[in-house]
């Protein structure tokens, strides 16, 4: 079977950087290399943090987490494409309702 990427219902795409396409083809990789499919629960729709957020210049990606079986390799597989140099990656809100994985372009890296 093949894994592939999903998006819920709803997640707008309104601008994709370049930085974002990067992420989106490491989350795309990554559900190849953990056998499983992965969903992006928010691109640039949603509330984040502010006007600065890399959501809304399509510079991060949140991915849904609770239906994992091995959240912490899923997140390394979408890391160990993108390198932690430029860009972070963490489990935002671990154990909450709203757990989910959260990548992006690290603050401050101006890219390409
Ligand atoms: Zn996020």
């Amino acid at each position: 079977m093949i894994s592939c990427v999903r998006v819920k219902d709803g997640v707008e795409f309104t601008k994709i950087a370049p930085a974002g396409f990067h992420i989106l083809a490491a989350i795309d990789s990554a559900a190849a290399f953990i056998a499983h499919d992965l969903t992006i629960t928010s691109a640039c729709d949603g509330e984040h943090s502010g006007p600065d957020d890399p959501h809304k210049r399509g510079e991060a990606f949140d991915v849904r987490s609770h239906d994992l079986p091995d959240k912490q390799l899923a997140l390394q597989a979408i890391m160990n494409s993108l390198g932690t140099l430029k860009f972070y990656g963490f489990i935002e809100d671990e154990t909450e309702a709203n757990e989910h994985l959260h990548v992006q372009l690290r603050h401050g890296i101006i890219y390409p």
